[in-house]
Order: C-alpha cells, then sequence, then structure tokens
C-alpha cells in the first residue's frame, strides 16, 4: 500500500473528513482490520486565509511547498492538498517535490466523465468558481462548466470562510446553497460540484434531487484506490 500525503487544515474541519474517508475506502478495498498509511501535515489556516484575503499566492505556495516536503522526506508516495483553491498553485508545489501530486479537480473532471456529466455548475469559493485554474482542468476533460451569478458568488464564498471554515452550519445558510443548486440545475447544469472541501458538512445528496459531486469525497476515495493500486 502507498502512503499518502496529506497537506490538511485548511480547514481543519473539512481534513476530519478526508481522513474518515481514506480509511473507510481502504476498509472496503482490503477488509479486515486494514487502514490507510498517511501522514497529514496540517497548516495553520490562519496563515492561508492571509495569504488569500492578500492575493499572495506565492506566499501560499511556499507554505504548501515547506509541507509537501516535510511529507516526502517522512515518506510519503503521494500528495493530497486537501482543499480546492490552493490547488491554484499545485503546478508551482509540483515543480519542487518529486512526488506525484493527485490534483483535485483532475479526480473530478474523471468521475463526472464517469457519469456521464458534461455540463456542470461549480460552487466554491470565488477564488475557485471566479479564476481559470480550477475550470481549465474540467474544459480540458472535455466538461462545460457553469458558476453562479455574482451575488450568489458572493454569498457562496461568505458563508465558506465565515461560517464552514469556523465549524458553524446554519439551516439559512443550507437554505441558500439549496436555492442556488436548483437554479443551476433549471439553467441546464446536470449535476454540481461541491468545489469547497466544507461544503459536504453542509448539504449531502439526501438534501436534493441535484447530482452533487463532492470534492472532499471523490479525492479522499481516489486517493485510497490509488494508494492500493487502484
Ligand atoms: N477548503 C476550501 C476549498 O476547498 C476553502 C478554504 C481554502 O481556501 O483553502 O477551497
Amino acid at each position: 500500500m502507498k502512503t499518502i500525503g496529506l497537506i490538511g487544515g485548511m480547514s481543519w474541519e473539512s481534513t476530519i473528513t478526508y481522513y474518515q474517508i481514506i480509511n473507510e475506502t481502504i476498509k472496503e478495498q482490503l477488509g479486515g482490520f486494514h487502514s490507510a498509511k498517511c501522514m497529514l501535515y496540517s497548516v495553520d489556516f490562519h496563515e492561508i486565509e492571509e495569504c488569500l484575503t492578500a492575493g499572495n499566492w506565492d506566499r501560499g505556495a511556499d507554505i504548501l511547498t515547506d509541507a509537501a516536503l516535510r511529507l516526502e522526506k517522512g515518506g510519503a508516495d503521494f500528495i493530497l492538498i486537501c482543499t480546492n483553491t490552493l490547488h491554484k498553485v499545485a503546478d508551482k508545489i509540483q515543480e519542487t517535490i518529486s512526488i506525484p501530486i493527485l490534483h483535485i479537480a483532475e479526480v473530478t473532471a474523471g468521475e463526472l466523465i464517469e457519469k456521464k456529466i458534461d455540463r456542470v455548475a461549480l460552487l466554491g469559493t470565488k477564488y475557485t468558481m471566479e479564476q481559470d485554474f480550477y475550470k481549465d482542468r474540467l474544459i480540458k476533460n472535455g466538461i462545460s462548466v457553469m458558476i453562479p451569478e455574482e451575488q450568489d458568488r458572493e454569498r457562496i464564498n461568505r458563508i465558506i470562510f465565515q461560517e464552514l471554515c469556523l465549524g458553524i452550519l446554519s439551516d439559512a445558510s443550507k437554505e441558500e446553497y439549496l436555492r442556488i443548486i436548483d437554479s443551476m440545475m433549471e439553467e441546464g447544469a446536470q449535476g454540481v460540484i461541491l468545489g469547497c472541501t466544507e461544503i459536504g458538512l453542509l448539504i449531502n445528496q439526501r438534501d436534493t434531487k441535484a447530482p452533487l459531486f463532492d470534492t472532499t469525497m471523490i479525492h479522499g476515495k481516489r486517493a485510497a484506490l490509488f494508494a492500493v493500486g487502484k
């Protein structure tokens, strides 16, 4: 079994989900007492959030590259960056390390292709929804990407940083997300990417008929399968 190196803490609330899905998948695959071989380097999210707010992506890349190097030195066979947003600097991190990064948008695209979905709505931080680094990976895989209108993007982003990353889950925010999901489906989306690792803490497939693609679950599951050679 390969050893997974997790760069977590972005936020730690969602890193818990990663640990759980990775171990559940290994158990499903190997049975008995099997569990994942993994290492976690959990950053101080305060420092990362400061980089995002200042638009200082270079500093964000440096913090995560340092984490990735430590994991590589510790024996990790591959790296998971446990957030969608910081994949903006994934290529930069990859230049410095010699083990592969399992890219969250690539594995999500794989899942969409398997489900024959080629037009999808993307919910995430404003960086993930508005910039190209994430959408381009999906488009490159033949998937067209819709994002909510500006006011809804603001709402989604505010709820992520002012509530979900702080462990606050409210019914009002859940309703907001479900309303936005419904409107994206009415506009022609075939499914919705939960493209922020905390959104799955607020809503799940039982809440809506819209097919949901929870990036935390997909990324964690694919990492575990990759670790056992699948
Ligand atoms: N975890 C979130 C994501 O998947 C947002 C927090 C962050 O900026 O890392 O994008």
